[in-house]
């Protein structure tokens, strides 16, 4: 008889990883979910989660916990140029129990949603990469290595195997995937111009009005500010290759992040007065190049979600959304364990998902690539803001294409599988 040591291993516990974790051990299934990081970390997001959002995290069982600490509803919408500002009204969510989306920290999000899982009964290993995926779908063998925790004089651990019938991978989409997943959109790595890197900090004391949310339009790149918990504003952006390059160009070996500070607050007047008199909290972190689109399969087998399946541009703050809702889908197509999880059980589920997935996912992803082409070129970006300025409407409604005025439904209600937008 095949080893198996746990159902599902879940690579990774970001709000993919973490959430179908949680669905997976409601529904029966024991669930092993593996974290590299130590929690609570913090992450290069703009944190901010639409109404949707709010209501799959409501699903999960920790949506009144996130509200307790979450920042103010997010009811104003900005589209902020060299020296402009357009303000419109947020769209409101008519269905569903949320109106208004929140911004919340990933230190704080992340951490909420893997203390979920470890009450709903799943095995939590962390720290501890894993390393390489070996075997055949329904007998997988993970290596992992467990990682240091704060005392770094630790030995390294030894190299250890688990056996699991099926892998999920939620490995996000910074990180090299382990040896053995193939992650076609992740294995090109050449630099380009073209490149989007990601930059993201956090302030204290700033002046950007509560619940208001801009969408900087940068040459070369884009951005967005929102006051998040604990009353701290976190500013996200991200930039070209080329552009950073030239940022770069007659400053004293500034570290990256200092060169974009000073890039925001020349490109945009909105963020330097915003930013008059704040103090940073913890370094700029960075991630990236950006790596867009839409694989939810890779090796055979191997079940993609989150990041590590999607992604489309972060100026339409949608990511968090997709993760949670590719989880949704994903446990809605494995549904209730079966007495035997083999070959053919994984690859109709596998090909269910990805029909949902690309029903639920290809509007946004398409919506975000054109919302940054019009952020990051001037000659779009300062005309667009004028017509903005004198129509607000135009860009509420920019704002509803983009999902910020539509709940999700719940699985069960959506026909067993699919979980799509009402
Ligand atoms: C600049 C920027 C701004 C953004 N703003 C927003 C926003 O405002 N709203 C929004 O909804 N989305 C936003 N996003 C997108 C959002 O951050 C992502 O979509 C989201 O983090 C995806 O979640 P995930 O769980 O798929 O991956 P991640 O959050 O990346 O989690 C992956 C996890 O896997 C772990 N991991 C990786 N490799 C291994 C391994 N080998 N072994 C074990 N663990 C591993 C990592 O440590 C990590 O914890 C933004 C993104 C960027 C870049």
């Amino acid at each position: 008889m095949t080893r198996r040591d746990t159902d599902a291993l879940v690579i990774g516990a970001g709000p993919a990883g973490a959430s179908c974790a949680i669905r997976l051990a409601r529904a029966g299934w024991d669930v092993t979910l593996i974290e590299q990081s130590v929690y609570p970390r913090g992450k290069v997001c703009g944190e901010c989660l639409g109404a949707a959002t709010l209501q799959l995290v409501d699903e999960l069982g920790v949506g009144e916990q996130l509200r307790a600490l979450a920042g103010p509803e997010i009811r104003q919408v900005g589209w902020m140029t060299h020296t402009r500002t357009a303000v419109a009204e947020m769209p409101a969510c008519t269905t569903g129990s949320h109106r208004y989306g929140r911004a919340i920290g990933r230190d704080t999000l992340d951490t909420l949603l893997l203390e979920c899982a470890r009450r709903v009964g799943v095995t939590i290993i962390q720290p501890a990469r894993v390393q390489a995926i070996r075997g055949v779908p329904g007998a997988f063998v993970c290596e992992y290595r467990r990682r240091s925790g704060e005392d770094r004089a630790e030995p390294a651990a030894a190299v250890a195997t688990i056996f699991a019938a099926i892998v999920i991978d939620a490995h996000g989409s910074w990180e090299l995937a382990p040896a053995g997943i193939d992650s076609e959109r992740h294995l090109e790595r050449s630099k380009r111009p073209s490149d989007l890197l990601a930059f993201k900090a956090n302030f204290q004391d700033t002046a950007l009005s509560p619940g208001f949310l801009p969408v900087l339009a940068l040459p070369g790149g884009y951005g967005g500010m929102v006051i998040a918990d604990r009353g701290r504003t976190t500013i996200a952006c991200c930039l070209r290759r080329d552009t950073l390059r030239e940022c770069r160009q007659g400053t004293r070996g500034d570290g990256a992040g200092a060169v974009v500070e000073a890039y925001l607050k020349s490109s945009c007047r909105g963020v330097a007065r915003a930013l008059d008199g704040a103090r940073r909290e913890g370094p700029w972190r960075s991630v990236g190049p950006l790596r867009l689109g839409f694989a939810a399969s890779g090796s055979p087998g191997v079940l993609r979600i989150g990041n590590a399946a999607i992604e489309a541009h972060p100026l339409i703050g949608e990511g968090i959304c997709m993760a949670l809702q590719s989880a949704a889908l994903l446990a809605g197509a494995l549904q209730s364990k079966p007495a035997r999880i083999n070959e053919r059980f994984i690859s109709g589920c596998q090909e269910r998902y990805e029909r949902a997935g690309r029903r639920a996912f290809a509007w946004r992803i398409n919506w975000a690539q054109c919302c940054a082409q019009m952020a990051m070129h001037r000659s779009l970006a300062t005309p667009l803001a004028v017509v903005m300025q004198q129509w607000p409407r135009a860009l509420t409604l920019a704002a509803r294409l983009a999902g910020k005025a539509q709940s999700v439904v719940p699985p069960a209600r959506a026909a067993g599988e699919s979980h799509e937008y009402a």
